[in-house]
């Protein structure tokens, strides 16, 4: 016990990744729901960067207490474990909502919890916007669109969801939620923006999530076989994490609230082709000696295909038009620069 007062002494943390200093009229109070997941913790990050004050509600459902642990202490940054589906008071100027559980494998393990989260956890932070003026902004996604007839997909595309199907509970939850946010402008003033996102990927997604670019690199790392559902002839259009935080941000920020805005990439390839990319980079990034050898007594993978998944949709790439017009946003990253990043943070992990 005599000890104690140095222990804390020598605890006391000090270092924290630099921060731009803001005059206090610039610098906003910034709620970001579901801050310690993936798009959620870059996200912060960037918010913490520009100089703002950063409050995190998550209740790890799908997150991880560790993305953000070299914010904890910081004078301007504070974690609160919490769910959305309860109400919360606090005082803010913007809400990113962004707390959803987003990889199928993580969604479906409780469909009426993910159903709650996107219902009565966006009507919980749109009051919160109502009651404190805050400007808030809803994390949707392409999966309104469903399975598309119309391709690419613009945003005054009302979508093809089965609605009672093993994915409905995600994609219904996010039509909901965005029928709700514009129910809550029209109706109370809410001043709101919608970005509808499409798959994104980089480090901290959870390396067992059943996402496309996770799967892919984590099986590559391991030598084990990349399994594809289906032919492999569906196409994605990968974005980079980075450029998903850019487009957020420049959509809060902008004048534009009149509907939802697509943010994604239209860099469309077949899932065959992006699992090729990934084993080719996996190669080149070790024979570079940038990433460690494969383990011991395994071989480079292979491609194993596997029945398809029900209401997988076939096709996917956004008609971005309306972020370019609206927001002056596109895409920075080229997806080859991205994987890399993502493959080299996934070495790291595994390593570990
Ligand atoms: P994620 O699962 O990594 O992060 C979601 C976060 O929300 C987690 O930290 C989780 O613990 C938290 N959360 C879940 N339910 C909660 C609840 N009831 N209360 C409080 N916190 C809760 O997912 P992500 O990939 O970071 O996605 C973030 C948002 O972006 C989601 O709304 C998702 O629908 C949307 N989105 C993501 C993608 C993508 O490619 N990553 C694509 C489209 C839309």
């Amino acid at each position: 016990v005599r000890d104690w007062p140095a222990a804390v002494a020598f605890t006391t943390r000090t270092t924290f990744p630099p921060v731009k200093k803001l005059a206090p009229q610039q610098r906003k109070r910034i709620l970001v729901t579901g801050g310690a997941g993936f798009v959620g913790s870059h996200l912060v990050d960037r918010l913490m960067f520009l100089g703002h004050d950063v409050v995190v509600l998550d209740s790890f459902f799908s997150g991880n207490k560790t993305t953000l642990s070299h914010w904890v202490g910081h004078p301007n940054f504070e974690l609160i474990r919490g769910d959305v589906v309860e109400p919360i008071l606090l005082e803010v100027d913007q809400i990113y909502h962004l707390a959803c559980p987003a990889s199928p494998k993580a969604y479906q393990r409780n469909a009426v919890k993910t159903l709650k989260t996107s219902f009565i956890g966006t009507q919980n932070m749109l009051g919160l916007a109502k009651r404190t003026k805050a400007r808030f902004l809803l994390s949707s996604t392409s999966e309104v669109y469903g399975s598309p007839t119309v391709h690419p997909q613009p945003e005054t595309y009302w979508g093809n969801v089965n609605p009672n199907g093993p994915r409905a509970c995600y994609d219904e939850g996010k039509r909901v939620a965005e029928a709700l946010t514009y129910g809550y402008a029209r109706q109370d003033g809410v001043d709101v923006r919608v970005a509808r996102i499409f798959n994104c990927f980089g480090p901290r997604m959870s390396a067992d999530d059943g996402r496309l670019v996770s799967n892919f690199v984590v099986a590559a790392l391991r030598g084990e076989p990349l399994q594809i559902y289906g032919d492999g002839s569906a196409t994605r259009s990968l974005m980079f994490v980075h450029d998903l935080v850019t487009g957020l941000i420049s959509l809060m920020d902008s004048s534009y609230a009149d509907t939802p805005v697509n943010i994604g990439s239209s860099d469309e390839g077949t899932v065959l082709s992006w699992a090729e990319a990934i084993l080719s980079l996996v190669r080149d990034l070790r024979a570079a000696g940038q990433i460690s050898p494969l383990p011991a007594g395994k071989r480079e993978s292979v491609i194993e295909f596997l029945p398809e998944v029900v209401d997988d949709p076939p096709r996917r790439r956004p008609d971005t038009t309306l972020a370019r017009e609206t927001i002056a946003w596109e895409p920075k990253w080229t997806v080859q620069a991205g994987l890399e990043e993502t493959i080299r943070y996934f070495a790291a992990l595994l390593a570990e």
